[in-house]
């Protein structure tokens, strides 16, 4: 069992959306310590490590994605950025150590999702779920190849790779499910379908490029788009109540 992650995050609001509450209340500037809740099962916490943007001032912006997400008692790295260097520095602003992640989730082999996944290994060799497409990571423990849709965890799916190439992440939770995608490139029409055969989607939240067949997810409860989502804008127009801006150092929890 991974030792549990300590967290001492500045934010400056918090607004809750339907249920739906970002962590961290408003403290004006004080710094609070945040334990994570992911023990419990049901909880999830998402936090985003690596973005085009950077929510908190303390870490770098870079183009590329990863996220921490904490559910059912584990620790999970979706992608890993472009540079290692930037990733391990937004871990350890954070106050996350590599040691505590049990497993790392490849999207898709694009270079600012994968860039930073041999400095991770390096430090902290571990389990890899890849698309079978990918080429071999180095320095893992385990690598396993996914084709079809997959269960990673208690909590925690593959939809299985799109077209060989991008696979997303579907949490299942009490309420519904939550799909962490990294570009989206195979459509979020086909991602969303292949997450709903595991169950009803609540929440996205991820790199949706050039996504604009925005009705796809008019029944969704929130929305983060993150990376390199080329209409955040429009979405957070026609839903500005399922509208979460993402930014490396935004947190999460549903
Ligand atoms: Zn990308
Ligand atoms: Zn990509």
């Amino acid at each position: 069992m991974a030792a549990p992650l300590r967290f001492q995050i500045e934010q400056n609001f918090a607004r809750p959306i339907a249920g739906i509450s970002l962590n961290c209340p408003v403290l004006h500037g004080q710094r609070q310590r945040l334990e994570p809740k992911s023990r419990a099962g049901s909880e999830m916490k998402i936090t985003l490590l690596y973005d085009n943007e950077a929510y908190l001032k303390s870490l770098r912006s870079d183009w590329g994605f990863s996220c921490l997400v904490q559910s059912g008692g584990k620790n999970i790295l979706f992608d890993t950025g472009a540079r290692g260097s930037i990733l391990l520095a937004n871990m350890h602003a954070l106050g996350i150590r590599p040691e505590v992640i049990d497993l790392v989730f490849i999207s898709h082999p694009h270079w600012d999702h994968t860039g930073g996944l041999s400095n991770f290994l390096k430090l902290h060799p571990t389990r890899v779920y890849i698309p079978a497409g990918c080429p071999e990571p180095r320095h893992a423990t385990e690598v396993i190849r996914v084709q079809n849709s997959l269960k990673i965890e208690e909590t925690i799916f593959s939809t299985g790779a799109l077209d060989n190439f991008e696979q997303s992440m579907v949490i299942s939770q009490p309420k519904g499910l939550v799909v962490i995608a990294g570009c989206s490139h195979p459509g979020v029409g086909r991602i969303l379908s292949a997450a709903s055969k595991i169950g009803n989607v609540r929440a996205l939240i991820g790199g949706l490029h050039g996504f604009s067949e925005f009705e796809l997810i008019k029944n969704l409860e929130l929305i983060c788009p993150a990376h390199c989502t080329r209409y955040a804008r429009q979405i957070q127009g026609l839903y500005p109540q399922k509208f979460i801006g993402g930014g490396a150092g935004k947190i999460i929890e549903l």
